[in-house]
């Protein structure tokens, strides 16, 4: 057995009221990704019951997907309109979030196709260079608004470049662009804040904010005291337990070598479970208030933690992330952060969903 993935929908309920209760407007989710790795479903009917109303995916078919599941919730495909798609983007009851004047014009041809008024997000770029219209797209829709045939602009959104630091002049650069070119849509309601855009200034809160990883437990606030809960805990039961004398090794490339008699439990988690190779002599795990550090190699399906100095048996599990050690801690461990930590979490946990 790998180990187990407790995934608590209490916390992730619990701080989408916590970010519903820091502004005015309408609080979305962020389910991409398979809600960052903790089950799209799950996570998405808790939080609808809680009262969330609009959700976002990256995908069509991840819209589609939610939508099997929740029929009367609002669903938008954060990553716009491919050729042939909205034909499903209508029959699925999904908005798509359109990234450019090409994407207005399938929308709107599917609109006069049918005859009807369909809505739209419509994304401006502010500094991304990813998705969204440009400044010089935005022109030449003024100037020819009749691009827009067909199709209602219900909500003008931006992304942040740099939400998680503060005290980045783009922040402010990129709201500023954002509210001027809003003004072209008077009729809209704004979307710009992400989870870590919630915690700037009022300046960034808009009618509608699309948070996802402070759903999940990431720090919207780095280098500050994390105001979420966690909502993952992850534990492996030790396999075995070896005694190794001084001068022995450990894994691949024999990369640690015990200075001291040392005791090495292995646990059958490994990079194919999202515990990456970037770990190697860096991570710890937790076993009854006690760190252990992670020593060697990670394997494909194990690695090995020095037990040495803690009482510790075969079957007994080790906590790999939980309150003493979150998902924020584990990827700077790992050098990277709490969101691929999250996604990365592999398919062969046992997964169990508490609370909500
Ligand atoms: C992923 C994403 C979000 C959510 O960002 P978090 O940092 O996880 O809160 C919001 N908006 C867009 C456009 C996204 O791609």
């Amino acid at each position: 057995m790998t180990g187990f993935l407790d995934i608590d929908l209490g916390a992730v309920v619990a701080n989408w009221r916590h970010l519903s209760g820091l502004h005015a407007g309408e609080t979305a989710a962020v389910v991409k990704a398979d809600a960052y790795g903790l089950g799209m479903l799950p996570v998405a009917h808790a939080l609808a019951r809680a009262g969330c109303k609009s959700f976002f995916t990256a995908h069509l078919d991840e819209a589609v997907a939610l939508r099997a599941a929740l029929p009367d919730v609002r669903i938008m495909a954060l990553n716009g309109l491919l050729p042939h798609a909205a034909a499903d983007f209508f029959a699925q009851d999904i908005t798509p979030v359109l990234g450019s004047l090409k994407e207005v014009a399938l929308w709107s041809a599917e609109a006069k196709g049918l005859g009807q008024v369909l809505p739209c997000f419509l994304h401006l770029d502010t500094g991304m260079n990813r998705l969204g219209l440009t400044q010089a797209e935005l022109v030449t829709l003024k100037a020819e608004p009749e691009r827009l045939a067909g199709v209602q602009v219900e909500v003008v959104m931006s992304h942040l470049v740099a939400a998680d630091a503060p005290e980045n002049r783009l922040n402010e650069q990129q709201a500023l662009k954002f509210y001027a070119s809003a003004l072209q849509f008077p009729n809209a309601r704004k979307s710009l804040a992400n989870s870590a855009g919630m915690f700037l200034s009022p300046f960034f809160h808009t009618s509608l904010a699309r948070p996802g990883a402070a759903l999940y437990g990431v720090n919207p606030t780095p280098g500050r005291r994390n105001p979420m809960k966690p909502a993952v805990k992850l534990t492996a039961p030790v396999l075995q337990i070896h005694d190794l004398p001084v001068g022995e090794t450990v894994g691949y490339a024999g990369s640690w070598k015990a200075e001291r008699p040392s005791r090495v439990a292995t646990i059958g988690v490994g990079y194919a479970d999202g515990y990456s190779r970037a770990l190697a002599n860096r991570a710890h795990a937790w076993f009854e208030g006690q760190m252990v550090p992670l020593v060697g190699r990670v394997s494909m399906d194990l690695a090995t933690f020095d037990v040495t100095d803690i009482q510790i048996n075969q079957g007994d599990l080790l906590t790999l992330l939980g309150p003493d050690h979150g998902v924020d801690d584990l990827a700077s461990e790992a050098r990277t952060s709490g969101y691929e930590i999250l996604t990365s979490l592999g398919r062969r946990y046992q997964r169990r969903y508490l609370g909500a």
